[in-house]
């Protein structure tokens, strides 16, 4: 059985199976059993992934961009400090940047990859100088190469980091059968079950917390019922009321952008 070294934990790791990514290369899938983390081998064929860096199969892109702001300005507002800046790490086209700063939310893009088409004017260049109330990844960890470098690099700018991505069930899904892996586009590289984020959040000293798809990496302890409760509630009125809360910074934005060359 070919064995490597697991990126995140050092531990021996197994071929699990092979796969077809981007219709051609038949790519190894590799799993320790230490700290449930699954990853590809070395990935020599990202650059042809990138070279529309936000896939054209992903459809749900914009219905999970509302749905996070959404759930992200309950719980900012309730957890943290809401008049801070925060950073949307990896942010894409900047739809979620635009979504927040139009609830209120200082929030600034950074994506090295992306052409940010919706936070002109609101890009941020990583500097250890300046540090983040908290840093949103969505859809980022799976992308990653290096989780260990990445968290750090995170944790340099904020204590917090909020971020999303399918967790694999205990069992790994059959290759034929799970969309996560995402061979056709070739850019999920990472998957984690919960055990190792658990791994991660005790190598890195940080609370670990699941509400159901929207994950935390902290230093601060927060209350996960809480975090569940406040989720749920988003529908029934919390949502209304922080808006109602926050000073939406759509006009302020418009007025600092409208005289810029
Ligand atoms: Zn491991």
């Amino acid at each position: 059985m070919e064995q490597i070294s697991c990126k995140i934990c050092n531990s021996k790791s197994e071929l699990v199976f092979t796969s077809k990514c981007l219709k051609k290369y038949e790519v190894k899938y590799f799993k320790c059993n230490h700290c449930g983390y699954l990853f590809t081998e070395d990935p020599f064929w990202l650059n042809e992934a990138y070279e529309r860096s936000i896939n054209i199969s992903d459809t749900g892109l914009i219905s999970r961009n509302i749905f996070f702001s959404q759930i992200l300005s309950v719980l900012i507002y309730f957890n943290f400090n809401k008049d801070a800046t925060f950073l949307d790490y990896a942010g894409g086209y900047g739809l979620f940047t635009r979504l927040m700063r139009d609830i209120g939310f200082d929030f600034y893009w950074y994506d090295p990859y992306t052409q940010n088409l919706f936070a002109n004017g609101f890009e941020k260049k990583l500097d250890n100088n300046i540090k983040f109330e908290l840093i949103t990844a969505f859809e980022v960890f799976e992308h990653f190469e290096q989780p260990n470098q990445e968290l750090l690099k995170m944790f340099k700018l904020t204590n917090t980091v909020v971020f999303s991505t399918e967790l694999i069930p205990q069992e790994i899904p059959d290759p034929a059968l799970w969309w996560y892996y995402g061979f056709e586009h070739g850019q999920h590289i990472s998957f984690y079950s919960s055990r190792t984020f658990e791994y991660l959040a005790n190598k890195y000293d940080l609370n670990y917390y699941n509400t159901n798809g929207i994950q935390f990496l902290t230093k601060k302890r927060l209350n996960k019922n809480q975090l569940i409760v406040f989720k749920k509630l988003r529908n029934l009125g919390l949502l209304r009321f922080v808006k109602s809360r926050m000073r939406s910074k759509t006009l302020e934005d418009w007025e600092r952008l409208k005289n810029k060359p």
